[in-house]
């Protein structure tokens, strides 16, 4: 099924049926190693399947419905099949905020897992008809939520022993997350821990440029803050805002591809609250391990 939520249209699949699990990895194309997160309703049914301690417990308070995924302790190993735990014993848990992927959850029950519906490797769509393009054949129903409002994937942490750890950057800061939980514990790219930090992920076909000044003749550019409007030119936020600037990322990092350019230069993106999780994506996109 293609699921709109606020970060990115997902494909999503019963969490606890390996052969609907095995069925998403193949659409996707994605590497099996790949744990993916499974979407429940609400933090009491997150709480029967992984292990929440106090901190899990208060980010879940702050942020769910939300962009927060939490890894934790797996508690229940049949609702989220091994499969799509990549057979850790630890689980990736979120509450989404989306209405349509509410809804889905309510009726359904149990726990929904539902990566990116891109196919792996490639941006993730972040408007229905992008998200059709890329797996809508896969899918036997498609639901059209409108473009995400967040853009950007949720924010991964671990919650285990000691410091809570950020694994993926997303579309809660890290200052929001450091507010309920204190210093968080540095990032580390070890890959097999949060595989989804693997270097050219979210790569267009064109090849990115990054931390570009202006544009080469023949490339496509995304501008960031002022910049004349014109052929090629993909303004992430004329005024210069970085939530507009995430949820813009995705769709013309596409668009821009589909112009089929030399290449794509992005502006530089200030490293501050959301930019941290844009320059995170624009970096995997441009192929360099962030
Ligand atoms: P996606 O579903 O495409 O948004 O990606 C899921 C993200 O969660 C990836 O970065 C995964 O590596 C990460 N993830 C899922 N399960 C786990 C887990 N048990 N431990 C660590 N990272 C996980
Ligand atoms: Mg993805």
């Amino acid at each position: 099924m293609l699921l709109p939520t606020e970060t990115v249209y997902g494909l999503g699949a019963d969490a606890s049926n390996p052969a609907a699990v095995a069925a998403i990895f193949e659409a996707k194309g994605r590497p099996r190693f790949n744990p993916l997160i499974a979407h429940v309703h609400d933090a009491e049914t997150a709480a029967r399947i992984a292990a929440l301690d106090d901190r899990a417990l208060a980010l879940a308070a702050a942020f769910w419905p939300g962009p927060l995924t939490i890894v934790a302790p797996v508690r229940d190993t049949a609702a989220v099949c091994d499969l799509a735990r990549a057979g850790l014993d630890t689980v990736a848990i979120r509450v989404p905020g989306h209405p349509l992927s509410r809804a889905v959850l309510a009726a359904f029950g149990g726990p929904v897992v539902a990566p990116s519906a891109n196919r792996s490797g490639r941006p993730s769509p972040t408007t229905f008809d992008d998200a059709v393009a890329e797996t809508g054949d896969k899918a036997a129903v498609a639901l059209d939520g409108g473009p995400c409002a967040v853009g950007l994937e949720s924010t991964v942490v671990a919650v285990l022993d000691g410091p809570v750890r950020l694994l993926r950057p997303g579309a809660v800061t890290r200052a929001q997350l450091e507010a309920v939980v204190g210093p968080l514990a540095e990032a580390d790219n070890d890959a097999r821990r949060s595989p989804g930090r693997l270097a050219l992920h979210y790569a267009p076909d064109a090849p990115v440029r990054i931390e570009a000044a202006a544009p080469e003749p023949g490339e496509a550019f995304l501008a960031f803050g002022d910049w004349p409007a014109g052929e090629g030119v993909f303004n992430l936020s004329p005024s210069g805002d970085l939530a507009e600037a995430a949820a813009n990322l995705f769709a013309f990092l596409r668009a821009a591809d589909r112009a089929k350019p030399a290449g794509i230069a992005v502006a530089p993106i200030p490293d501050e609250g959301l930019g941290e999780a844009i320059n995170d994506r624009l970096r995997r996109a441009a192929g360099f391990i962030g």
